[in-house]
Order: structure tokens, then C-alpha cells, then sequence
């Protein structure tokens, strides 16, 4: 068995050729693992193979619960020092895992594609998700790919782009209405309709498809091979903006498997940031309790929206377990963050991909949080998403440039 699976709740173990997403006894989460002892991978071997960039999925193959891999070409994103905002910011050891650069535009790519390939496995003729975009996009795209008919379930607010570039990718998109501020209706319709017609739910967290945390967990790997081939250590910290939590638990269990098989130094901190208007997981790990649904959510990172971080439990233990924390930011800090990226590194994030810089400058400049980061720590940023499918806040700054005549006296600005 190269991985084992097991329900959260009742803790049944059921063997890796079962074609489960939730489990058959109580309908709980299901948690995928490697099982160590079968993998016998050399890691020259593996980084070897690596630098021919082959597809993500056959690259990482033996650390991932797929049989037949698939692709869109995501992954093997840049990861590099940001020298300038390092500069600006005064952190000498910034760094930053640009995931804006995959196929469609987010990391989701990572996790979905491992999930769409679980559902394919499964025989799905038809997947679904509920989603804010980012992970819509990647199934419709990846759907497309295979022929397979996806159908999208997005908020009333989605950002006209999003839901664009979905019906460019050929899937059937429907805005839900909110009707209990408890309840992301998405979600709500998601769970009937899987149940109703049989359709292969391929969303990016909690119960309905455990298999795809598992692709996230390839950014970590990427990182653990660029510091093997680079001869530098691990980063100290590395800082993850936090919808559902599953993006969370990839970064830790990816750098904790590496490290387990002695790829890798060491596991750096994973540290979690939210938005002041939506966030039930820092409250969790500010207050120890257990998660209770955010009443409707209100920030300009859409993809943090998630009123209910599905997967809390295990995100936490990340944290816990990397010693890392949790904290928030508010829209006019994402926002200067996202100019930041911009300006400084040439890098165009969406909001919700700028809200780990958003939280690393709070970290550096909130004096009480300074034994967590140190100026010359090495610092990860991951910037998760890309702006071009979120326009919105852009539109709003936008200046319609000055209209000239083509002689050079009007280049003078008056
Ligand atoms: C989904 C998403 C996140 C949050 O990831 P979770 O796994 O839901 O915690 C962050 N950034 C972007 C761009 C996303 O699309």
C-alpha cells in the first residue's frame, strides 16, 4: 500500500484502491498518508529526474495517490530571493514561490489536477466544485483537457473575470444565493447535487476530496529541491494566506515528508494569515477552541472568504506542530501589499495572493511578534494567485492615461 487512508472521525482505515472521497461508515473527512516504508525513492535520483520537467504528477509520483497522472503543466514555479521589497522592507532574507505562473493562474492547479485525476480514476463523466474561482478554474481547465463535463458552483459576487474565464473554459456556471449567513450556499448545492446525480466532487477542501491536499504539498517538495541543488538550508518561515486550510497542510506535510526521508533539513514555521473580515481559523488559534462558521464574510481577498476553514483541524496541526502562528490583516494592508508586488518585484498578485506579503510586514514591524521572525531569517512568501482573473480592486484605481499628440512637448507633464 503506498498510502493509507483513514476517516478523522471514526478513524476506519480503508485500503488505497477504494474509490472513496468521504467515508462510507459516518460520512467523515478522510485523510490521506504516505505509508513510508513502501516508498524507496534515492533523492540524486529524484532530483535527477526532476530537471527534465516532466509533469508535475509523474515527477512527484511516488509521494502522490494517483495511478495515472495527469497534467495541465502546472508547477515548477520560480522560486527565488525578492531583493528590492527585501530592501523596502528591511528583511534580508526574503524569498518568494510565485504561483501566480501556473497554468491557470493559482497553485490551486497543484491540488486539483490531483484531484480530478483521483475522480477520472473513479470514472467520472461528470465533476463539480464550489468555489470562489481559483480552484474552479483549474477543474474547468483541467476538465476541458480530458473531456470531461464540469459544473461550477460560484458565489453571487464572483469577480466577472472568474466567472468568465469559466465559461472560456467550456464549464456550466451558476451563482448561488446566499440564503443563511451561516452557510456558504455553494457548498450547500454542491453536496445535493454530488448526491442526487452521481457527479465526482472535485473541491479543494474538507470532505469532498481528500486526495487533492495532496498536490499542494508539491510546493514544499520544490522548494526542499531547489535548496538541495542550491547547497542553502530551508527556509525559516514560510507564510500562507488561509481560505479552507488545505493549502496549509500541503506546505507542512510536504516539507515534513521530505524531511522524514532525510531530503530536506528541516520543516520551516508555516505560518497562517487571514483577513480581518473573514477569519474563523486565526480565532481558533487565538481562543483553542473549535471552529465556528464566520457570519458573512466581508474582504477584498476572495479567496479567503471561506466562512468555514474546513480544514482546521489538520491546519492547526500544522501550525502547532512548525511552531508556527496565525494572524490578520486588513484589506487596506492586502492591498499595499499587492501594490508592493507590483512595484517592486514586477509580480501582479490577485489580493488574496498578496495577503501572506500583507502578513509577513506585519510580522516585522509588530514589535511583540519579533521573537517569531527575525530581520535575517529566511523568509518564504508564497504569492498563491495571480491578478488577472481579479480586476475588480484594480478597476477601481485605475486613471484613463493622459491622451497626447505625437510631438515630444507633450511628454512634459504640466
Ligand atoms: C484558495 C486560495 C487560497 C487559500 O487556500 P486554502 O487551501 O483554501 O486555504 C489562497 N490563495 C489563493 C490565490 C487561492 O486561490
Amino acid at each position: 500500500m503506498k498510502y493509507s487512508i483513514k476517516c478523522e472521525d471514526c478513524e476506519k482505515e480503508y485500503s488505497d484502491s477504494a474509490q472513496v472521497y468521504n467515508c462510507p461508515n459516518d460520512g467523515g473527512k478522510l485523510i490521506v498518508n504516505l505509508v513510508y516504508d513502501t516508498i524507496n525513492v534515492n533523492f540524486q535520483e529524484l532530483f535527477h529526474r526532476s530537471s527534465r520537467r516532466t509533469p508535475l504528477q509523474e515527477r512527484f509520483k511516488e509521494f502522490l495517490p494517483v495511478n495515472n497522472p495527469i497534467s495541465l503543466g502546472e508547477g515548477y514555479t520560480p522560486y527565488y530571493r525578492a531583493e528590492r521589497l527585501g530592501d523596502v522592507l528591511g528583511l534580508k532574507n526574503l524569498w518568494i514561490k510565485n504561483e501566480t505562473l501556473n497554468p491557470t493562474g493559482s497553485y490551486k492547479d497543484r491540488p486539483i489536477l490531483v484531484g480530478l485525476g483521483k475522480a477520472i480514476e473513479f470514472g467520472a463523466e461528470t465533476v463539480a466544485t464550489a468555489s470562489s474561482g481559483n480552484a474552479a478554474n483549474a477543474l474547468a481547465a483541467g476538465a476541458a483537457k480530458y473531456g470531461i463535463r464540469c459544473v461550477a458552483f460560484v458565489p453571487e459576487n464572483i469577480p466577472r473575470s472568474k466567472a468568465q474565464l469559466l465559461q472560456t473554459y467550456g464549464a456550466e456556471v451558476y451563482r448561488v444565493k446566499a440564503e443563511n449567513p451561516k452557510e456558504d450556499p455553494t457548498i450547500v448545492l454542491l453536496k445535493k447535487a454530488c448526491k442526487e446525480f452521481g457527479w465526482h466532487p472535485v473541491a479543494p477542501f474538507g470532505i469532498f476530496n481528500p486526495y487533492q491536499i495532496e498536490g499542494s504539498k508539491t510546493m514544499a517538495y520544490e522548494i526542499a529541491e531547489f535548496c538541495f541543488l542550491n547547497k542553502i538550508n530551508a527556509p525559516d518561515h514560510v507564510v500562507v494566506p488561509v481560505g479552507s486550510g488545505g493549502g496549509l497542510i500541503g506546505w507542512y506535510k510536504g516539507f515534513l515528508e521530505f524531511n522524514t526521508l532525510g531530503f530536506v533539513g528541516k520543516v520551516p514555521k508555516i505560518h497562517a494569515v487571514q483577513s480581518e473580515g473573514c477569519a474563523p481559523f486565526v480565532k481558533v488559534f487565538n481562543e483553542k477552541k473549535d471552529l465556528e462558521a464566520w457570519e458573512a464574510p466581508h474582504t477584498v481577498a476572495g479567496g479567503l472568504a471561506d466562512n468555514y476553514t474546513w480544514d482546521w483541524k489538520g491546519g492547526l496541526d500544522s501550525l502547532l506542530n512548525s511552531h508556527g502562528i496565525a494572524l490578520t490583516v486588513s484589506d487596506r494592508e492586502i492591498l499595499e501589499a499587492k501594490r508592493l508586488l507590483s512595484r517592486m518585484e514586477g509580480i501582479f498578485s490577485e489580493p488574496t495572493g498578496a495577503a501572506s506579503l500583507a502578513g509577513i510586514i506585519k510580522f516585522s514591524i509588530e514589535n511583540k511578534t519579533r521573537k517569531i521572525m527575525k530581520a535575517d531569517d529566511a523568509i518564504c512568501c508564497v504569492v498563491t494567485g495571480a491578478g488577472w482573473k481579479d480586476f475588480d480592486d484594480s478597476e477601481k484605481e485605475y486613471k484613463e492615461p493622459r491622451l497626447i499628440r505625437p510631438y515630444l512637448e507633450e511628454l512634459v507633464t504640466i
